[in-house]
């Protein structure tokens, strides 16, 4: 998951700092100095942390403390500030024109990055937002893909402009592209551009050549979160040689230090706009420093939790479930439902990591809850129960329990299990319900 060690390192950091109470120069001295190396061993790069560290520090000794406010809030207040100012502070999208003018976004990227799959994620955000984006194949030399494209588009019901006649030379397909759309009703074209296995000077030129040959609004580079530092370089090299607007930065779900979140903006100086946060289409967010700091901190992000669920749970059901926690009577089959809301959010996994105050330890409990298997296994535990144990959990003595094992051929352990599961669960979707009603509520620290 997404910065998960560093994630699990700070919070540990912080939750000695809080059990301290009273805290010494010396206790906050030592704290930042494990926050520092939390943060190189979470693949910063060296002068970034460097100078994140001289802000945190000028900061701490500065003002702020002075004030007699709690010292360990204080310290995580001021790391929680610069994180998010070290990504960039504020939300960076697109530069899109008027929907009645072009846009024309150029995707730039090394191969494997992600491009072509991102390219069709920004698609279907761009469309869900009332645009009509047109999908250009400019890579030319890996016949593959622009099938890839293709495919990825008719999932999304996103045309594809492509040479099929292989007369044309990617910049000159570019320019056809944006003449095609301009003709055919269209307000976005998204150049999906060729890769390479890395840097070189033919790649840098033809994206030179693109840009001379159509007005390009947004020059946008694909980097994958797993490289490490080498997306950083490859960043800087790109932004020297043909200069981006902005970076997509895929595959942070299967990040788990996210150095590159945390340097990229300080050495390019260029913003992340979005993250990939999956294989999935709709798996692209908009990158909100704020919120991905908060989610560092295990503050969780509630924000992007409540749009997901606008996005997925109809607000009837929404309400319904809403009632029901408010009345406590939340019982197994709301359970078996709200398993379904969460596999459409992104999996249990995903949400849980936006709640805020859930630990880590608290998310592996959950780990394989809503896997397909599992699923149907508790799905058999629960049809097994009556129709009053599924509402009312707690009447399930152990004799009962006996029964709906046996009942669903599997053992008592297992129901046990899903019991407790499913207590953590009514804990976690009150605080859940609580949260949908109450909008941003956040739990602080201390
Ligand atoms: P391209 O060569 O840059 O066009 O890269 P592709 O779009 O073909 O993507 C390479 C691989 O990365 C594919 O298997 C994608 O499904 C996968 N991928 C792309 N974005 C993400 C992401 O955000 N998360 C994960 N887990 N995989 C991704």
């Amino acid at each position: 998951m997404a910065f998960e060690s560093l994630s699990d390192k700070l919070q540990n950091i912080f939750k000695n700092l809080r059990k301290k109470g009273k805290l010494t120069e010396e206790d906050v001295k030592s704290a930042l100095k494990e926050v520092k190396l939390a943060l190189l061993e979470a693949d910063v790069s060296f002068k970034v942390v460097k100078s994140f560290m001289k802000d945190v520090q000028d900061r701490a000794v500065g003002a702020d403390v002075m004030n007699g406010l709690n010292p360990g809030q204080m310290v995580i207040k001021i790391v929680s500030d610069e994180l998010t100012s070290l990504m960039g502070s504020e939300m960076v999208d697109l530069k899109l024109n008027p929907q009645t003018s072009m846009t024309v976004i150029m995707m730039m990227g090394l191969n494997g990055a992600g491009k072509t799959t991102t390219s069709a994620k920004l698609a279907a955000k761009l469309k869900s937002r009332g645009y009509r984006p047109l999908l250009a194949g400019l890579d030319i030399y890996r016949p593959a893909a622009v099938k890839q494209l293709q495919v990825n588009a008719e999932k999304i019901g996103i045309d594809v402009y492509w040479d099929d006649k292989h007369e044309f030379l990617p910049p000159d397909i570019a320019k056809n592209a944006v003449g095609y759309a301009q003709q055919n009703g269209y307000n976005i074209v998204i150049l999906d551009t060729a890769g390479r296995l890395q840097i070189d000077k033919d790649m840098m030129d033809e994206l030179h050549e693109i840009k001379e040959k159509v007005t390009v609004d947004d020059s946008i580079l694909v980097v994958d979160a797993m490289t490490g530092q080498d997306a950083v370089n490859v960043a800087s090299a790109f932004e020297e040689k043909v200069g981006i607007d902005g970076v997509i930065l895929t595959k942070l779900d299967g990040d788990t230090r996210g150095g590159v979140a945390l340097s990229i903006r300080a050495t390019v100086g260029k913003p992340i706009l979005y993250v990939g946060m999956g294989e999935k289409l709709d798996d692209l967010q908009q990158f909100y420093p704020d919120r991905m700091a908060s989610r560092i901190l295990g503050m969780g992000d509630v924000m992007t939790l409540i749009e997901k669920a606008q996005q997925n749970v109809n607000e009837e059901q929404a309400r319904a479930m809403e009632q029901k926690l408010r009345k406590a009577s939340f019982g197994f089959d709301d359970y078996l439902a709200s398993m379904d809301q969460m596999k459409k959010m992104g999996g249990m996994k995903s949400v849980l990591s936006m709640i805020p105050g859930v630990s880590t330890s608290q998310m592996s409990q959950f780990e394989d809850a809503i896997d397909e298997k599992a699923m149907a296994r508790t799905e058999a535990i629960i049809y097994s129960m009556t129709p009053k144990e599924r509402s009312n959990p707690d009447i399930l003595t152990p004799s009962r329990r006996a029964r709906v094992a046996k009942g669903a051929g599997v053992s008592i352990d297992e129901v046990n299990r899903l019991c407790r599961q499913f207590e953590q669960s009514r804990k976690l979707m009150k605080q859940y319900g609580n949260m949908l009603k109450g909008g941003k509520k956040r739990r602080g620290f201390g």
